[in-house]
């Protein structure tokens, strides 16, 4: 069992593709080669904040704009996730991203359930689906044509929806109204919270009544908050490597996944963006044995409360 929860589509594209893809649409990209294209696309080693890390995803968006594209990028993803032995996984995006040139919310989402369709059928060693993003910032309106698109493709390749994006700059309390909406669609969800902002993020995420939390990571500030996560059995989708990236942790001796573990929280191990983080699942696993002495069964057992939270059923 090797699972991913928690993965972003647009920063785990191939490097390759984005190339291929801004030739075929003439679109002028900030390199000269493909090997400069892959510096930035990577976030550095030594980046500040999750904002810093956020920029790393407007040259994939660049070329995200077409239907073909949408469609291609997610075929690539399920192929290279199978190839790298998962049996799981989730695969999240903001299908309002992809709509500066004229699509519709629902065709972006179509688009990525053909390329997943197709995928499922070529590879059939896996099992995926795909979760569809709010956005933190983005017009009511937005994100309720989302929430729309979620419905209308829920349980034919969309398993839930998210909220994304600069937590620090937007806080959850302020998406209250959309998370009744969801609540009434009855739609499975997650949320982002407890990345950039800290506890009361997390406190907000889980009165809108997620079991499943987006990184989660700061909600060790809090003792009565770990606590309630432990009794109520909430999934923390842990995502180590990217988590240095964006400073949750400032270094490796930082990162509280042990901790969390050890106390019995429900850890997941996920990679977040492959591209942007130059990450895999495996090498998230070699991470966590060489910095915090994790064992082969203690990985296997993240993978069972993996399996657990997935919102597919198996
Ligand atoms: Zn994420």
């Amino acid at each position: 069992m090797k699972i991913d929860l928690h993965l972003h589509l647009d920063g785990s594209l191939r490097p390759h593709t984005v190339w291929e893809l801004a030739r075929e649409q003439g679109i002028v990209l900030p390199a000269a080669t493909e090997e400069e294209l892959v510096s930035s696309l990577r976030v550095p080693e030594d980046c500040r904040s999750l904002t810093e890390y956020l920029e790393r995803f407007d040259l994939p968006l660049l070329v995200l704009q077409k239907a073909e594209a949408v469609e291609r990028v997610t075929y690539e993803l399920v192929e290279d996730l199978s190839k790298q032995g998962l049996t799981y996984a989730e695969i999240r995006f903001a299908p309002q991203l992809s709509t500066k040139q004229g699509l519709a919310q629902k065709e972006v989402v179509q688009a990525a359930v053909r390329g997943l369709d197709r995928a499922l059928a070529d590879f059939p060693s896996i099992r995926a689906g795909l979760i569809l993003c709010f956005m933190r910032g983005a017009e009511n309106s937005v994100n309720e044509a989302t929430l729309e698109a979620a419905k209308q493709y829920l349980g034919k390749g969309v398993l839930a929806v998210d909220l994304a994006g600069a937590e620090a700059l937007f806080k959850t309390a302020d998406y209250e109204e959309l998370f009744k909406k969801v609540r009434e669609a009855e739609v499975p969800f997650t949320i982002h919270a407890g990345e950039a902002d800290g506890p009361e993020s997390v406190r907000k995420a889980l009165e809108f009544g997620t079991k499943r939390l987006g990184h989660g990571v700061r909600a060790i500030e809090d003792k009565e908050l770990i606590e309630q996560i432990i009794r109520d059995r909430v999934t923390l989708e842990v995502c180590p490597i990217s988590n240095l990236h964006t400073k949750l942790a400032k270094n490796v001796h930082e990162h509280p996944i042990r901790r969390l573990f050890d106390m019995g929280v429900r850890v997941t191990v996920n990679t977040d963006n492959m591209t942007v983080s130059n990450t895999c699942l495996d090498r998230e696993y070699a991470f966590l044995k060489e910095y915090y002495g994790f064992t082969d069964a203690e990985i296997a057992a993240m993978n069972e409360y993996a399996e657990e939270a997935a919102f597919m059923k198996f």
